[in-house]
């Protein structure tokens, strides 16, 4: 793309070379964004990352030991084992999908915030405010499988991939806005790889088939799923909103989804139950 920027930024050069430009510029950023595309494990959702695998580790590395720096961490106890011996089995459980991350689950000391998270890389943490919410290991299961949906799904790189991107359009339409005709074809395939559409909602649903099928192989009921949204919904609104809903918004049909996930999850968990 430096190559193309260079250009971009050289003299204005009239209707009819603008068109061109405009062209050659949409057809290499298309090269770029198709070069991009990676298919989601377990939904096969097609989207669209910069940025490889051997990157996220070391970055989602990084701002981990930024974050637990701020921190107080819990290292011994009954929850922090809970903590462990679930990140252990939803780890085992998400084997097939691993791209090669480096897991690593720290509890934080912070009863007032109802928190968890798993950064791209594996890195992930859960604030013991979560832990009475949750209230039974299958539901703190629910929430931790989630966020590694999250991270299987490499939803943090997608982000940062879709503002990148955004911010290569604006560029090639401004340097030859006569030319935005031309733009037609990446623009459809910005929108088709869902640079434009409203992804927190999607993801949030991905995530949300992600956990549940990975507590499932696991061993843990996925219905707890339901009860711990319950529980969530009750608390939002209030003083008492668990910062995790902030986060990770969610529609009126989000359990409605959960539910009428359970068929093709549940059969999972009787099956890993009788390992
Ligand atoms: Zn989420």
């Amino acid at each position: 793309m430096k190559q193309n920027q260079q250009r971009g930024s050289g003299v204005y050069p009239g209707r009819v070379g603008a068109r061109r430009l405009a062209r050659s510029l949409g057809a290499a950023a298309l090269a770029v964004l198709l070069a991009a595309c990676v298919t989601t494990p377990i939904t096969g959702r097609r989207s669209l990352n910069f940025y490889a695998v051997e990157e996220e580790v070391p970055l989602g590395a990084e701002a981990y030991e930024q974050l637990l720096s701020e921190e107080t961490l819990i290292t011994s106890g009954p929850e922090f084992d809970m903590v462990q011996r679930i990140s252990a089995r939803l780890v085992e459980a998400a084997a097939p999908e691993d791209p090669g991350y480096a897991w690593e689950t720290r509890l934080i000391r912070s009863p007032t915030t109802a928190n968890a998270f798993c950064l791209p890389g594996g890195k992930m943490a859960v604030y013991s405010g979560l832990i009475p919410i949750a209230q039974n290991e299958a539901a703190l299961a629910a929430v931790m499988g989630h966020e590694i949906g999250h991270a299987l799904a490499r939803h943090g790189t997608e982000r940062l991939t879709q503002s990148q991107a955004l911010g290569v359009v604006t560029e090639v339409v401004n340097t030859t806005v006569e030319g935005a005709s031309d733009y037609t074809a990446l623009g459809g395939a910005l929108i088709e790889y869902g640079v434009f559409l409203p992804w927190g909602r999607r993801q949030e649903l991905e995530a949300d088939r992600l956990g549940l099928v990975l507590m499932a192989r696991a061993g843990y009921d996925p219905r707890e799923a339901v009860g711990l949204w319950e529980r969530m919904s009750a608390l939002s609104g209030g003083s008492s909103t668990p910062s995790w809903l902030s986060t990770h918004p969610s529609g009126e049909d989000r359990i409605e989804q959960i539910q009428a996930l359970l068929p093709e999850v549940l059969p999972i968990y009787e099956a890993s139950r009788g390992r």
